[in-house]
């Protein structure tokens, strides 16, 4: 099922949470909401269940103009990070709760069978019988997605929905899901503050700020070719150098950065610290080791350059770096933006 949101407003008192949002979500396709907390997430997310409704714009689910359609005829399922289990019933008993109530009347054979099914396909064979308590946060998860699949939705909903478990549960999880994704195809919008998860887990990422969409794409196209310094900066790790551009070169510390486009003046040099290196000799930016960090996969050397700028670099676990030296760190990739203002 596609999904449309056209123009789709929403204002708590006089606050505007979301401006005129515009997305169009592919029958299959999992795209993840990307965003600092408070830039309208879980308000869009909720706007598509329909448990909020828009002040303006519309939504379509496939043809249908689903904007004012209630909750439960909208044909979603959802996961939330505190959208807790009920306590008193057990996993198996969580899972049928939806087909339970649902219009679409099972016999109770019936349901006992998809149980099964379901926590087959989540991998919780044999845990039927626990309690919520009886079982980690991270099975909890996988029951909640067992309990939201259970109704057959048409749209998938997740809402941060591993966002209090460990990083390595985590990892696992967004791993898990994308399997479970490929086998159903089910048309899904996760919502998440964390690049990694959205970059790890969707098809398209969809970056908001402040109730606007910033940029969207595939991971390849917003890692490589982010349109903004927000977007540089959310990404990932970032140093930011002040930099003079005149005639389509940007400079900084005595190295020349290709700027064509730009008009002359001040604008800022964007550097990954994975795009950087540290050279005893010249050529780079001169500058002094302030700190060195080891990591099981490299150093990372914390300098401040002749401009007195902090800047950090991720080197290969041979460089030789210490506190003190003074050295030159060499660019082999860079982005520049204008001046924000
Ligand atoms: P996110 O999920 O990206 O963290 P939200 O969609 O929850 O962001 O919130 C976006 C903005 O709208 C925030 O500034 C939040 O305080 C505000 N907001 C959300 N829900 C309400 C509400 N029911 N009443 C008033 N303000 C709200
Ligand atoms: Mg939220």
């Amino acid at each position: 099922m596609k999904i449309r949101l056209d123009n789709v407003v929403k204002t708590f008192d006089t606050f505007r949470a979301v401006h005129g949002v515009s997305l169009d979500i592919g029958s299959g396709e999992l795209v993840a909401l990307l965003g600092p907390s408070g830039s309208g997430k879980t308000t869009i997310l909720r706007m598509v269940a329909g448990l909020e409704f828009t002040d303006g714009g519309t939504i379509h689910f496939g043809d249908q103009d689903a904007t004012d359609i209630p909750v439960r005829d909208r044909g979603v399922g959802f996961v939330f990070q505190h959208y807790a289990l009920f306590p008193h019933m057990t996993v198996a008993e969580n899972v049928a709760f939806g087909m339970k109530v649902s219009k679409v009347k099972r016999s109770a054979a019936e349901i006992a069978a998809r149980v099964d099914e379901l926590l087959r396909l989540v991998r919780l064979e044999g845990l039927g019988n626990r309690f919520p308590n009886q079982i980690s946060g991270g099975q909890r998860q996988r029951v909640a997605l067992a309990r939201a699949l259970a109704v057959d939705p048409k749209v998938l909903l997740l809402d941060e929905p591993f966002g209090a478990l460990d990083a390595n549960v985590r990892r696992d999880l967004r791993r898990w899901l994308r399997e479970i994704h490929e086998e159903l195809g089910i048309t899904t919008l996760f919502v998440t503050h964390d690049q990694e998860e959205a970059l790890d887990l969707a098809d398209r990422v969809v970056i908001l700020d402040q109730g606007r969409i910033v940029q969207e794409g595939t991971p390849e196209q917003v890692c490589r070719t982010p349109n903004s310094a927000f977007v540089m900066n959310f990404l990932g790790d970032a140093n930011r150098l002040p930099a003079t551009v005149s005639d389509g070169k940007a400079r900084v510390g005595g190295t020349e950065l290709e700027a064509a486009g730009f008009a002359n003046g001040r604008a800022n040099i964007y550097l990954r610290p994975r795009d950087l290196d540290w050279s005893a000799t010249e050529p780079g930016i001169a500058a002094t080791v302030t700190r060195v960090i080891d990591k099981p996969d490299g150093r990372r050397i914390l300098a401040t350059t002749v401009d007195g700028d902090h800047v950090e670099l991720d080197v290969v676990p041979e460089t030789v770096a210490r506190v003190g030296d003074s050295g030159f760190v060499r660019i082999h990739r860079a982005r520049v933006f204008a001046e924000a203002g």
